[in-house]
């Protein structure tokens, strides 16, 4: 029996600009290229957990707008189940407005759209699919307060929950409790323990490992950071794993985060422990960097 995954997230068109740097406020520069892609979290990690694994069940919405359309079609061409993807009405699709400058980084915009038209009671109405699930996958694009209920769905239905706090926004007193796996990068990392308690530590800043003791005490069962150029490290409690980065030629870095989640879930999903499946998540994090577009392009 093939296992299953469900996505509660965002769904956007992106618009990519390359340029030589960025610009200061209130300067413009000239961009070098330009690209569409289709993206948000929720839609980046569907499509690359389905394209590593199998059945992926999508909880979103779109605007009825051009490119709420163009998205749909790509996502279905995909091969994912979008039952619970509603077209709300008067609403624009999410976009991601991306600069991305030479050796890779980036800056990102978002306009939530439909996004944030997703709530509660349509998290209630996709129950069956999350309960279905044997991993929900959620990140911080949707309102806290949806995401909240999908974790509670799952919860209550034994599918595992993984976070990947981004971006990082206020969460509702226990919300880390409901979490089987955080994943986060060092950045988010920081902003999730708050104040200048968590980077600060007796004068000198916290390393990964402590970063990745203090998030557990807050709930999650495990703990998974993401180090970009360094690789990641995992935490469950008692024992830390790092996990060495595949060298790459790093050419824009949108995306590696999506890839990374995604690769965890479906290789844990089908099966393997966790040391196979974050090696993977690395893997498909380096592919990532080392192509141009928020990942997985799907041509559209
Ligand atoms: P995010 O995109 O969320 O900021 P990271 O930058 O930490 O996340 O990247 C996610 C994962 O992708 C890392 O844990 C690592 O495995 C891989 N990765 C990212 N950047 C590089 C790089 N320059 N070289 C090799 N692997 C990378």
């Amino acid at each position: 029996m093939s296992s299953r995954v469900c996505v509660v997230g965002a769904l956007h068109r992106d618009l990519v600009v390359r340029a030589t740097r960025f610009p200061q406020p209130g300067e413009t520069v000239p961009g070098e290229g330009f690209s569409l892609f289709v993206g948000g979290k929720g839609a980046n990690q569907a499509v690359a957990a389905a394209r590593l694994r199998g059945r992926v069940a999508l909880v979103g919405a779109l605007g009825d707008d051009e490119w709420g359309g163009v998205v749909r079609a790509a996502l279905v061409a995909e091969g994912l189940d979008l039952v619970h993807v509603a077209t709300v009405p008067r609403v624009h699709t999410g976009v991601g407005v991306i600069t991305v400058v030479p050796g890779g980084e980036n800056t990102i915009v978002v306009a939530p759209g439909a996004d944030h038209a997703v709530t509660p009671a349509d998290v209630e109405r996709a129950a069956g699919a999350i309960a279905e699930a044997d991993v929900l996958l959620v990140q911080g694009e949707l309102r806290p307060e949806t995401t909240l209920a999908a974790m509670e769905v799952a919860r209550n239905s034994n599918t595992v929950v993984v976070y990947n706090a981004a971006p990082v926004t206020a969460l509702p007193e226990g919300f880390l409790r409901h979490v089987d796996i955080l994943v986060a990068n060092r950045g988010e990392a920081v902003e999730l323990l708050g104040e200048g308690a968590a980077v600060r530590d007796e004068g000198a800043q916290i390393g990964p490992a402590g970063l990745a003791r203090r998030l557990a005490s807050l709930g999650p069962e495990r703990i998974v950071l993401t180090l970009g150029a360094e690789g990641a490290l995992a935490f469950n409690g008692q024992e830390l794993e790092h996990v060495e980065p595949f060298p790459v030629q790093a050419v824009d870095a949108t995306g590696a985060g999506d890839a990374f989640a995604a690769g965890l879930i479906a290789t844990l999903n089908a099966g393997a422990d966790i040391h196979t499946a974050l090696h993977e998540a690395c893997r498909l994090g380096a592919q990532a960097v080392s192509q141009v577009g928020a990942r997985p392009n799907t041509g559209a």
